[in-house]
């Protein structure tokens, strides 16, 4: 008999953050580019998902977020947010930063207020706060092209962070920026999940990114991406570059990489 469909208060009573069940994706042009996917995201866990280029992880991201729909499964979020205030479950960003270059960095991150309909003066103070989480306070009335790319990068976090979402996903963020530039952020999104508790789902085709950052690698398998592995990297916290130097941290790369490379043939050695 089939299993009853469940309600989005199903999810709400589990300390669930994302619930995948047998998600698959076939596009139109007859790509199967997912699943079956099976994943649970607990509720304030940072998860990494790990694969090559074009199996899938951008595609498993668009469908947590509600930008397209699963071709068969089911794709269950948690909704402790409540849209009325302006606020929404997700935060999504993406690789490349998407700003609007006529519009002012606090233009840009007034966006998805100005879509949510929220009062200028409440607005006025979202933006501010968003800013200066990510340490953009200072530059409020800069224009993109005054910005470097770690910059950008920062405008469209704190996008994403204006709405207060629960849960953020981001699509290979920091991919584009050079590796010093990639470490500050690195630290400072991991700054940003200890202090503000957020569900986070990060994409990344990087071993060590996954590993530094995240509590639990998912190494997909290719196209089409399902779980080949999993990994829990656990640490002692608070984490810094002492741990991107440490025997330890290298370890657990040698454990992941050592995964990701049969995921591409999807043999397990
Ligand atoms: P990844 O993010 O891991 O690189 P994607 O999810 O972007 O992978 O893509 C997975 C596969 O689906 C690729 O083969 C890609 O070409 C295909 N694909 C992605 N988006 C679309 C689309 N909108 N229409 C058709 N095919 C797509
Ligand atoms: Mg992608």
């Amino acid at each position: 008999m089939a299993e009853p469909a469940l309600s989005e208060t199903d999810i709400d009573a589990t300390d669930l953050a994302v619930r995948l069940r047998a998600v698959t994706k076939v596009y139109d042009t007859g790509i199967t580019a997912l699943g079956p996917l099976d994943l649970d995201v607990a509720k304030g866990e940072f998860v990494s998902l790990l694969g090559p280029s074009g199996c899938g992880k951008s595609t498993a991201l668009r469908l947590i977020a509600g930008l397209a729909a699963p071709s068969g499964g089911r794709v269950e979020v948690s909704h402790r947010a409540s849209k009325a205030d302006g606020r929404h479950p997700i935060g999504f960003v993406f690789q490349e930063p998407t700003l609007m270059p006529w519009a002012s960095v606090r233009e840009n991150v007034r966006l998805p207020l100005k879509l949510a309909h929220v009062t200028d003066d409440d607005a006025g103070r979202r933006i501010d706060q968003a800013l200066a989480q990510v340490g953009l306070a200072e530059f409020a009335g800069a224009y993109p092209r005054e910005l470097s790319g770690g910059m950008k990068m920062r405008v469209s976090l704190a996008r994403a962070l204006v709405t207060d979402p629960d849960i953020l996903l981001l699509d290979e963020p920091f991919a584009a920026l050079d590796e010093i530039t990639r470490f500050r952020l690195n630290n400072d999104l991991l700054d940003l999940w200890r202090a503000l508790h957020k569900t986070i789902i990060f994409v990344t085709h990087s071993v060590f990114e996954s590993v530094y950052l995240s509590q639990r690698v998912i190494v997909m398998t290719a196209r089409p991406g399902r779980i080949f592995s999993e990994f829990g990297i656990m640490t002692s916290e608070p984490r810094g570059e002492e741990f991107r130097t440490s025997a330890e941290y290298a370890a657990h790369c040698r454990e992941v990489s050592a995964a990701l490379a049969p995921s591409y043939s999807g043999q397990r050695t």
